[in-house]
């Protein structure tokens, strides 16, 4: 057996069934980074020979996703690679050659049992109370009498002959020996009647074929992993590193996500899609942090990792076997951290897109001077345009009963505004420098508390109660239009007088 410091070739093996969810994205980014690190190679292999389950465009969304969260891949479909091809439908061939293989070593047989007699069967069992399972009618015909019916033109499938006596013992790297008594495993069909191979044998066959070292996957395939681990035996195959992943529950700890859990996540501006998260502001890095906390940990205590961190600090010993709730309150504080951590350069092109899908023009030069000023006050990228549209606005449209300031009456609102737009107007620029001590001074003179009086200033110039720092902000709206907004402020409180 490979041991966890050797180079790894690992694989990610999605179905094409719809988008990157995120139990996908955590294995994808397990595997990537223990290729990484041990200086392997990470595989990306498409797992689509359920044609009924297959989706169009589902695989390069999964690439799409993938390339958006940072993780690049040395082997796959689209990038070549010299084990391939890399998508399962383009291989049917070689499974019917080890479906073979494994019929001419006594490991399988051709079972021509019908569907409606197998429904028969089960109904029997059911009745009397056993467990579905193959009721070995096809398992013991003879080379000639399969021959015969198959010249026949009879429909048949590939049944792997599971062994009826002693037990299977597998190791799961989380959790230890997992043995199973071999009686209780099915004769599993290897191959369909139309001649496609089905999961369990196609990721043996390849897994054996692209030299895989650890395979790394979710929890829900420990059922089926003596059933591989037999497979490998069958063909006298090393087996690889089996690691399967802790389950997720759902976000109160109760159970496993179901469809509605799903819809209503998307109610509350969360998903489980790693396409959707971008869409609701998410940064990668957090998507990436978050994920990699989801089943592995470094020590006690340290939360906040980039990728290329997460590449060094990898190993597989931390990884850990308990289910974990989805928490997307820590998405969230990840979100934000990650956001604090861009340069501002990368901030400013990362907001822009929230703006224009807002129908919000934001040009460069201005977002690169709000990025630094909105910083520390994004949750997530799409409160952007909430946040600072208004910089991008000819005017603000305040409403006339906003600009009364609490506390005071239209009157003294008015006044008040009035003496704001004196000092305004005799200023030399709006830096904070020397915008911020006037109106300081005006706050000490006046005796109104400076949120009355700067609460005043950010409903006119801004039109908005919440705003980034006022000052910061109206330096970068320039002179001329908040002395403008700060004009039509005056008027409209002089006209409620
Ligand atoms: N195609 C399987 C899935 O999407 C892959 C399981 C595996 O990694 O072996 O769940």
């Amino acid at each position: 057996m490979a041991s966890s410091s050797q180079p790894a070739r690992v694989r990610f093996a999605p179905s094409p069934t719809g988008y990157l969810h995120l139990g996908g994205a955590r294995t994808a980014l397990y595997d990537y980074l223990l290729a990484r690190k041990t200086g392997g190679q990470f595989i990306l292999r498409i797992e689509d020979t359920d044609r009924k389950r297959f989706v169009p465009g589902a695989e390069q969304e999964i690439f799409n996703s993938l390339r958006w969260m940072g993780i690049d891949w040395d082997e796959g479909p689209d990038v070549g690679g010299s084990y391939g091809p890399y998508r399962q439908s383009e291989r049917k061939e070689i499974y019917q050659k080890y479906a073979q293989e494994l019929i001419a070593r006594g490991h399988a047989f051709v079972c021509f049992c019908s569907p409606e007699r197998l429904d028969k069967v089960r109904t029997e069992q059911q009745k009397r109370k056993e467990p579905p399972h193959y009721d070995g009618t096809c398992r013991y015909l003879t080379a000639e009498e399969v021959q015969a019916r198959i010249d026949a033109g009879e429909r048949y499938v590939v049944r792997f002959k599971t062994p009826k006596e002693g037990h299977t013992s597998v190791i799961d790297l989380l959790r230890g020996e997992i043995t199973v008594e071999n009686r209780t495993m099915d004769d599993y069909i290897l191959v369909k009647s139309d001649g496609w191979a089905l999961y369990h044998l196609a990721a043996a066959v390849d897994d054996h074929l692209m030299k895989i070292t650890h395979v790394i996957r979710s929890a829900e395939w420990l059922p089926t992993l003596p059933l591989h681990s037999m497979i490998h035996g069958a063909f006298g195959w090393e087996e690889p590193i089996w690691v399967h992943l802790s389950l997720f529950l759902k976000p109160s700890g109760k159970g496993k996500m179901s469809k509605r859990d799903k819809a209503e996540l998307v109610k509350d501006g969360y998903s489980i899609f790693v396409k959707e998260l971008e869409g609701l502001g998410y940064v990668p890095e957090a998507v990436v942090n978050w994920a990699a906390l989801m089943g592995w940990s470094y020590d006690d205590h340290t939360e906040f990792f980039t990728l290329p961190d997460l590449v060094e600090k990898f190993s597989l010993e931390k990884l850990n076997a308990s289910p974990a709730a989805i928490n997307f309150t820590k998405l969230d504080h990840f979100n934000g951290l990650h956001i604090r951590a861009l340069p501002v350069d990368e901030l400013a092109r990362r907001i822009k897109p929230y703006f224009s899908e807002r129908g919000i023009a934001a040009d460069d030069d201005t977002l690169l001077k709000i990025a630094p000023i909105v910083q520390e006050r994004l949750q997530g990228l799409d409160d952007a345009p909430e946040l600072a549209g208004f910089f991008f606005q000819p005017d603000v449209n305040p409403e006339a009963e906003e600009l009364v300031i609490k506390g005071l009456t239209p009157a003294a609102s008015a006044e008040l505004a009035r003496q704001i737009l004196v000092i305004l107007e005799g200023l030399p620029d709006l830096k904070p420098e020397t915008a911020e001590p006037p109106m300081r001074e005006l706050v000490e003179t006046s005796g109104l508390k400076a949120g009355q009086v700067f609460g005043l200033m950010r409903i006119a110039i801004t039109g908005q109660k919440v705003s980034p720092p006022l000052f910061e902000s109206m330096e970068i709206i320039g002179k001329e239009k908040v002395v403008a907004r700060m004009l039509r402020a005056v008027e409209m409180l002089t006209s409620m007088e």
